[in-house]
C-alpha cells in the first residue's frame, strides 16, 4: 500500500512482531521529531520492547528536558541488528542522515510522518500530510497500541504538537490538537513551565545572533520579500550554535506587508542552509523543492552548496518569480 494515509494498525502490527526497535529522528532535530521519538520510547518500553533512539544531530539544549533525551545516539555503523526501524517526522530518506545505515541492519522498516512531500520510503508508511504534527499521529498510535497516557508521555506529545503548530498559531492547528491537549492537561501537564522553556526563554547567544540577523535584513519587491543571512563569523562572534538560528526567520516574516522570508546561514562543510517561510495563502515549498529541498507549504528548507551570496541570489530570484508568478 503506497497511498498517503494514517496506518496506525499496520504500524502496531509491525511493532507487536518486533522486540528490538530503533526509533529514528531527522537531522537538525526539532521538538516534533524528538518529542515523537521520546513518546514512542516510553510507550514501547511499557510494551516490553528494547528501544534505541537515534538521531544524526545533537539534541538542542532547549529540548534536553525530554524524557530519554540523554539516550539519543548518532549511529556509528556498529548498531544492530534490529527487528524494526521506526522513523518519526522524517520527511524523506535524506533527512535520516547517518540513520539511513540502520535500514541495512533492520528486518523491517516503518515510518510515522506528516509531511505532504513524503515519498513513502519505508515498508509501512503511516503518513498524513494534513496532520499538524507527527506527535498528533503518535497520540492515535498509542491508542491503537493500548498504551495509556502518562505525565511523561504528555510532556513529549505537548512538545511535538506545540512546536510544530507555532504554539497553536499556524493554520494547521485544528480541533484534534485541542482534544489531545485536553487529554494531556489531565496528565498534570506543566503547561506554563514548558511554554516558557519552549517559546519565551532564549539563550544569550541566540539573542545576540538575532541582533546580527536583523542587522542583515533586506527587503525586496516593496517589502513583500525579506531576507536575512548569518555567516560563520556571526555564529562564532556570538558563540552561537546552528540551533540558535532556528526561529529567527520569523522576525523577517512578521513584517507587515511581507509575504515570504528567507534566512540563509553558513553551515558546516561549505553548505548553505535556507529557512524559507510564507504567510498564507502564499506557499514556499515549491521554491524549496526546485533546489532539492522540501517541507511544508508555509515552512520549508533547502541545503545547498555555497558560497553564501551566490546561493542567496539564486533562491531570491526563485522567490521573486514565485511572488510575481
Ligand atoms: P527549518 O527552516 O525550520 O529548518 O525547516 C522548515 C521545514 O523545512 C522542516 O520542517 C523540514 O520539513 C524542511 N526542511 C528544512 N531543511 C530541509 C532540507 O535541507 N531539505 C528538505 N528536503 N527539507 C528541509
Ligand atoms: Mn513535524
Amino acid at each position: 500500500m503506497t497511498e498517503m494515509s494514517r496506518k496506525p494498525e499496520a504500524v502496531a502490527e509491525a511493532i507487536r512482531k518486533a522486540q528490538r526497535i530503533a526509533v529514528c529522528s531527522h537531522v537538525n532535530p526539532d521538538g516534533d521529531t524528538l518529542g515523537s521519538a521520546a513518546a514512542m520510547r516510553l510507550a514501547l518500553t511499557k510494551l516490553g520492547k528494547e528501544v534505541s533512539l537515534f538521531c544524526d544531530g545533537k539534541v538542542p539544549d532547549v529540548l534536553a528536558f525530554l524524557p530519554g533525551a540523554g539516550e539519543i545516539r548518532i549511529p556509528t555503523g556498529k548498531e544492530g541488528p534490529f527487528d524494526l526501524m521506526l522513523a518519526v517526522d522524517v520527511s524523506d530518506e535524506k533527512r535520516l542522515g547517518a540513520c539511513t545505515a540502520l535500514r541495512e541492519v533492520s528486518a523491517h522498516t516503518v515510518q510515522i510522518d506528516h509531511h505532504p512531500t513524503n515519498p513513502l520510503y519505508m515498508e509501512v508508511n503511516s503518513v498524513d500530510g494534513s496532520a499538524p504534527a507527527t506527535a498528533v499521529m503518535i497520540r492515535e498510535q498509542l491508542k491503537v497500541l493500548n498504551v495509556d497516557l502518562t505525565p511523561e508521555i504528555a510532556v513529549c506529545l505537548y512538545t511535538g504538537i506545540s512546536t510544530d503548530t507555532g504554539n497553536f498559531s499556524f493554520a494547521s492547528t485544528n480541533a484534534e490538537c485541542f482534544s489531545i491537549m485536553s487529554e494531556l492537561m489531565e496528565q498534570q501537564l506543566p503547561l506554563a513551565r514548558l511554554n516558557r522553556i519552549l517559546f519565551r526563554d532564549h539563550a544569550m547567544p541566540q539573542v545576540k545572533l538575532l541582533s546580527r540577523a536583523l542587522g542583515s535584513l533586506k527587503y525586496f519587491e516593496n517589502g513583500q520579500i525579506a531576507t536575512m543571512k548569518l555567516t560563520r563569523d556571526d555564529f562564532n562572534g556570538c558563540h552561537a550554535l546552528s540551533e540558535h538560528a532556528d526561529t529567527l526567520v520569523n522576525y523577517a516574516l512578521d513584517t507587515i506587508g511581507t509575504r515570504m522570508a528567507m534566512l540563509a546561514r553558513e553551515a558546516g562543510g561549505g553548505k548553505i542552509k535556507f529557512s524559507l517561510r510564507a504567510k498564507e495563502p502564499d506557499t514556499i515549498n515549491d521554491v524549496a523543492q526546485a533546489f532539492g529541498g522540501g517541507g511544508h507549504p508555509q515552512a520549508s528548507g533547502i541545503t545547498m552548496d555555497g558560497p553564501l551570496e551566490a546561493a542567496m541570489d539564486k533562491v531570491l530570484d526563485a522567490m521573486i518569480r514565485k511572488l510575481n508568478g
